[in-house]
């Protein structure tokens, strides 16, 4: 991605928070900028690729987030304060599942819109009713559905849905643009394309209908593979569809393709930081109700935070504690030899802003 180009996926926001960069250097984590929230473990989909923490999860289902913990959930972020500082967002997501079939999820968008909190929204879209239509574009400030493919036939090879998969998740895109335009809603409604061997040879194909759609963004991302699956994509192929549908589609400000591919090399090869520094960044909570200190190692047994099944609190006691900083340096760090989780690391570009500005200065901050 160029790092000039101003859009969400610009890791370089992240300096916006850079008080709690400050803060990590002197071990004194804030709360966290997102908090994530896995809600359900059901899914309609059976995709090949359902993330690597599948690893992890595939070992027992994962059940729908109390319902209680959900109704007080948006009262502990508003709480949740430190300094001045408090989480900024929640994303909230399924974690081999998929957030539209959890029963609370509209209670859980308003309630989250009134404590003030920015919500993003992730689905594969299929199970989008009118009703969750209204409640994600009226709550939300980002609903991303994980697309993947640019036609039916490519859909279902990677997602492994019903047949009417396709269609059913592009009308319901359709009328989530609808409803955004009849409210006036912010809401940014984005499509997601994982750059896969069963499809990434429909990726402009996919850019063309997303504009159509009237969505807002694509966003088009290497995906985390096993060797032997990612030297079955053709790069070249992949470059110049990106190509194309950037110079065909994009205006500005109305309908955007970025490809952003900064956690890898241009052979799609995954680049792994030396060190995490920035999993304080954000926490995530699977819906059973367990806290992970790093998000990519969710349902990983030695980075487990808290168990939070009782009360929020559990999770404001043992943040910035001891406890915390130990996961963070002798678990994930392995007492400062960095991660040996090989896997592809969602902190990565903030791991490398906070070595390049915070622990090296490499701006000069005081030469103005
Ligand atoms: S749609 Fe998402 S949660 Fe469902 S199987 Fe596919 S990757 Fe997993
Ligand atoms: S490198 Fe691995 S352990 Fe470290 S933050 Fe990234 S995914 Fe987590």
């Amino acid at each position: 991605m160029d790092a000039n180009q101003i859009n969400p996926f610009n890791h370089i926001k992240a300096l916006s928070f850079a008080k709690r960069f400050d803060g990590i250097i002197n071990d004194h984590y804030y709360p966290p900028v997102v908090v994530n929230l896995d809600v359900t473990g059901k899914c309609q989909y059976a995709c090949g690729h359902c993330h690597h923490r599948s690893k992890q999860i595939k070992l027992h289902q994962m059940p729908d987030l109390d319902p209680t913990l959900a109704r007080t959930f948006p009262h502990f972020m508003k709480s949740w304060e430190e300094d001045g500082e408090h989480p900024v967002a929640c994303c909230i997501v399924g974690s081999k599942g998929d957030a539209l079939l959890y029963p609370q999820l509209p209670d859980l968008l308003r309630n989250l819109h009134f404590a003030g909190i920015d919500i993003g929204l992730v689905s594969n879209g299929y199970g989008l009713t009118p009703k969750l239509a209204d409640y994600a574009v009226h709550y939300c400030k980002f609903y991303g559905v994980s697309v993947d493919a640019g036609t039916a036939e490519a859909y279902k090879r990677v997602h492994n849905c019903p047949n009417d998969g396709w269609l059913q998740m592009n009308k319901n895109t359709m009328d989530a643009v609808l409803r955004a335009e009849e409210m006036g809603s912010s809401c940014d409604i984005g499509w997601k394309f994982l750059i896969l061997p069963q499809s990434y040879d429909t990726l402009y194909e996919g850019c063309r209908v997303a504009k159509e759609l009237g969505i807002r963004w694509v966003q088009i991302r290497p995906a985390d593979l096993p060797e032997d699956e990612r030297r079955t994509i053709d790069i070249n192929v992949v470059n110049e569809q990106v190509a194309r549908a950037v110079s065909d589609f994009n205006e500005p400000g109305i309908f955007e393709v970025v490809n952003i591919k900064n956690k890898f090399t241009p052979d799609l090869k995954k680049i792994l930081p030396a060190y995490c520094y920035m999993t304080p960044l954000t926490v995530t909570i699977t819906s059973d109700a367990l806290a992970w200190a790093c998000v990519d190692r969710r349902c990983d047994a030695p980075t487990l935070l808290a168990d939070c099944k009782k009360s929020w609190q559990a999770l404001k006691d043992v943040w910035g504690t001891d406890k915390h900083i130990r996961i963070v340096k002798d678990v994930i760090n392995r007492g400062g030899q960095g991660p040996d989780c090989n896997i592809r690391c969602s902190s990565y570009c903030y791991d490398e802003l906070f070595r390049l500005f915070f622990l090296r200065d490499n701006f000069d901050r005081t030469l103005i």
